[in-house]
């Protein structure tokens, strides 16, 4: 039994933990286990407050294209890769990219 709580009470890579904290906060300094001193990694819109576990991401690619006339003969290979015009959040289309250009419709 021991052991099996050993195995859960660890930290795990990528996830950060509240080391010290008030004696209201779960921390390790307080004695509380390593799931219990997580610190959540969440994305709050600062427009609507909800949780973000996805955001839309809107980008542009420009391609060079061969004209005969005003026909276009060939596409090419992509000259420049994506530039991001606009990070919104999925709930409310808040713009998390402050120049981006695209407004919802
Ligand atoms: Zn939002």
């Amino acid at each position: 039994m021991s052991k099996l709580i050993d195995t859960i009470n660890k930290p795990e890579y990528g996830k950060q933990y509240r080391l010290t904290g008030s004696p209201k906060e779960k921390a390790i300094s307080n004695g509380d286990t390593w799931a219990e001193s997580e610190v959540p990694k969440i994305l709050v819109c600062p427009s609507c407050k909800k949780e973000l576990e996805s955001v839309r991401l809107y980008s542009e690619c420009y391609q060079l294209c061969a004209l005969k006339g005003n026909t276009i003969t060939d596409y090419g290979s992509v000259e420049e890769l994506t530039e991001t015009i606009a990070i919104e959040c999925p709930h409310c289309g808040y713009d998390f990219y402050p120049k981006g250009e695209i407004n919802e419709s």
